[in-house]
């Protein structure tokens, strides 16, 4: 089949989360299994090295006609498409910008409006999250006059709810939607544009990352106002759990690593923990285990509880490493505790070769998230024998099971229960477990031999992909 990825970021090129991870990964799966599938990303300033330019072609918006560069790289063999816009993109982040919603909403129109000039007329679009959400919704007025756009079907993959990408009514006009998208029952969410919802309502289908996700998003708790809308689509929104990128997360060849190891060399992975404790600034406590923490720093990731268990956690004889960049409301008072203990470093930067060793170096990893649309943190230490605590919720729930409830598949500790004292029970529980040492490496090697690659799941998006494909050509 013939797939165009669209997506705001792809590692290696742009990365800020997983979806960073996941469109720098999944493509390079589907591609295995002999589909040729293309990414499309904009332009953004870090995205520098040997581009080859492709053509220029026009952007058709609703007052405006505009022109973009095309420009190509490629991520591990699969070719990337880069919309060049340099007054939108050439800029040194992905997000946070307050045009945002104009450089998004643009990339949208020109992904359809480079295919001509890309002369790549695709099976499938498949979209993810809002930034490109609102590509389904140009498709209906793009096809209506070209029976080339008429045969593309469309995918949409939420990988995170929360985020909808919300602008002003303006926005919708300066865009050109179709019209009839303006309403309750289309792209407007109280008065406002609303990306994921644009995308919801006008995709062929919608899909999220595990499957408990898939149904916690039909519930007030987590359908962050779009419940009802998600549970009217209830047969067409499936969930599809991630992989991780082999070749990017093996510890047996991780170049970042100061040993590397397998499940056969275990003994290994203890140098590592050994030299993250130096690179922290720690005691050499042999006896301690050592809990890591990569990710946000946001709610999202279950700061509200973490903020209030931490030094309870502390006081349980263990040390703590923590990486990430998030709330100043968060940063400000784990910062302060790390001043203060001796047993907790705190790292508020984003740096890639440190989550490496944090992953292999460390004895457990923490993810007590609020909600989780899949995570792949938990996952990554995993593969690294470093043993998972979190909050069972999507799709924390789905990889990870509890080793007390069931000792032949448990792979980690979970709770349930969104409030400090569970969360300091877990922990409790799996620092015991650590201790009583029986069980231990058992443990450790069911973790690390868990198959979280893409092959699984890659065959279910081309599962997918074939179902929207045939209902599509059926249609025209
Ligand atoms: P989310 O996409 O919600 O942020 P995920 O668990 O799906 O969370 O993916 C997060 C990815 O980003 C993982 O690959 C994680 O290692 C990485 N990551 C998060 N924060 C940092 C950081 N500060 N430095 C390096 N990598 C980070």
């Amino acid at each position: 089949m013939k797939i165009l990825f669209a997506s705001a970021e792809a590692y290696p090129l742009a990365k800020v989360g997983g979806l960073g991870d996941v469109a720098g990964s999944l493509p390079k799966a589907l591609k295995a299994l002999g589909h040729d599938v293309r990414i499309v990303l904009p332009r953004y300033g870090m995205i520098k090295d040997s581009l080859e330019d492709v053509a220029r072609f026009p952007v058709d918006l609703g007052a405006a006609r505009e022109e973009a560069g095309l420009r190509m790289a490629r991520i591990g063999g699969v070719p990337v498409y880069l919309v060049d816009k340099p007054d939108l993109y050439d800029r040194p982040k992905v997000y946070e910008y307050d045009d945002d919603g104009k450089r998004f909403g643009f990339f949208c129109k020109a992904i359809l409006d480079m295919l001509p000039a890309a002369d790549f007329w695709p099976d499938i679009i498949h979209v993810n999250d809002w930034h490109s959400a609102l590509v389904p919704a140009f498709l209906r007025s793009t096809s209506a006059g070209d029976a080339r756009f008429r045969r593309i079907g469309t995918v949409l993959t939420i990988h995170n709810l929360l985020h909808q990408g919300l602008f002003s009514r303006e926005l919708f006009e300066w865009l050109g939607l179709p019209g009839d998208l303006w309403g309750p029952e289309g792209a407007e969410f109280y008065g406002q544009l609303n990306f994921m919802k644009a995308g919801i309502v006008s995709a062929d289908f919608v899909n999220t990352v595990s499957p408990t996700y898939a149904r916690e998003i039909q519930t007030a708790e987590f359908g962050e106002r779009l419940d009802g809308l998600l549970r009217s689509r209830g047969s067409k929104l499936s969930g599809i759990l991630n992989g991780i990128d082999y070749d990017v997360w093996n510890p047996a060849k991780d170049p970042f690593l100061t040993q590397k190891y397998s499940k056969s060399t275990l003994e290994r992975k203890r140098s590592n923990k050994t030299a993250l404790r130096k690179e922290a600034s720690l005691p050499e406590d042999a006896k301690a285990p050592l809990i890591g923490y990569v990710s946000r720093v946001t709610a999202q990731k279950g700061f509200d509880i973490l903020i209030d268990a931490l030094p309870k956690i502390l006081d349980q004889g263990v040390q703590f490493v923590l990486l990430g960049t998030g709330e100043k409301k968060y940063e400000e008072p784990v910062s302060e505790l790390a001043r203060i203990r001796s047993d907790l470093m705190v790292w508020l930067k984003y740096d890639e070769a440190l989550a490496h060793r944090i992953y292999a170096g460390s004895d457990f990893f923490l993810m007590p998230s609020k909600f989780e649309p899949c995570g792949l943190g938990q996952m990554i230490s995993l593969r690294y024998g470093t043993i998972p605590i979190v909050r069972s919720t999507g799709g924390l729930a789905d990889t990870v099971v509890d080793v007390t409830g069931d000792a032949s598949k448990g792979n980690g500790f979970a709770f349930r229960e969104y409030t400090p004292d569970a969360l300091l029970e877990a922990v409790r529980r799996a620092v015991g477990f650590y201790h009583g040492g029986r069980g231990w490496k058992s443990i450790v090697q069911r973790a690390m031999s868990a198959d979280l690659s893409w092959s699984a799941s890659a065959r279910q998006y081309v599962a997918l992909y074939e179902k929207v494909a045939a209902r599509v050509s059926a249609a025209t």
